[in-house]
């Protein structure tokens, strides 16, 4: 199991960390800030930080084969060998990149708060966000990106808090995602709430207001099938 620092607090850009797996599938560490690909977004970039000073570029991050494992995968030609179970490292992930991923996540929880459709696909990358909607109904580009400006000047607080599986049970209107559905087997599901916009359950990495989102756009609605809206989001500002 590795600690998973990111999920209280999304802003920690570096840990101290030792190695407990070293092979061919990656490294994996005891605590770790590098979130894994998962609920739609993006695993992150970043590097490993020997004590002699080397660098171990890090390209992406997953969830490993058993539960509550996260792997860092090296880049192609990085140099493993000083590598062991025990090495001292510090874990540092790409924050620009990151913080990316941060503000596409928030706005697409202000997306869902405009939208009040179930969601059945979502891909947040440092690019650009999707979110695919189950509805039949056409959407306004124009309207869409009018509200996402006001909800991000509202400058609405983004927490997040633990309820339990039971309680979770109890109000299935919780879950706002068709194929994401609350990791389970904790006891507890993790919660997000934009202040008087949105709550549901989301493991991923958030902005802690959405004033940070700063200027966002729809820069696309495509009617993916009869029942399927794909809204993209993009940064107004150049990357
Ligand atoms: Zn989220």
């Amino acid at each position: 199991m590795t600690a998973e620092l990111f999920r209280e607090d999304s802003t920690l850009r570096e840990c101290e960390a030792r190695i407990t797996v070293v092979d061919a599938t990656g490294i994996q560490l005891d605590r770790t800030v590098f979130y894994p690909q998962g609920g739609g977004q993006a695993g992150d970039a970043g590097v490993l930080c020997l004590t002699d000073g080397v660098e171990v570029r890090i390209v992406d991050t997953r969830k490993g084969a058993q539960p509550g494992e996260i792997v860092h995968l090296p880049a192609p030609d990085a140099d493993l060998s000083a590598l062991q179970v025990g090495t001292a490292v510090t874990a540092r992930i790409d924050w620009q990149r990151r913080h990316r991923h941060m503000r596409f996540h928030t706005a697409t929880h202000l997306l869902c708060a405009l939208v009040p459709h179930p969601v059945d696909g979502c891909s947040i990358t440092a690019d650009y966000a999707r979110l695919d909607f189950h509805m039949t109904e056409p959407l306004d580009k124009e309207t869409l990106t009018q509200g996402l400006a006001r909800l991000v000047a509202e400058s609405h607080a983004v927490t997040h808090r633990w309820i339990s599986e039971a309680e979770l049970d109890a109000n299935p209107s919780l879950v706002r995602s068709m194929s994401v559905q609350p990791p389970r087997g904790q006891g507890r599901v993790r919660v997000m709430q934009v202040e008087d916009v949105d709550l549901q359950p989301c493991g991923g990495t958030h902005v802690a207001n959405t004033a940070e989102i700063g200027p966002v756009i729809v820069t696309k609605i495509e009617k993916k099938s009869a029942k399927t809206r794909r809204v993209v989001l993009g940064f107004a500002e150049p990357a």
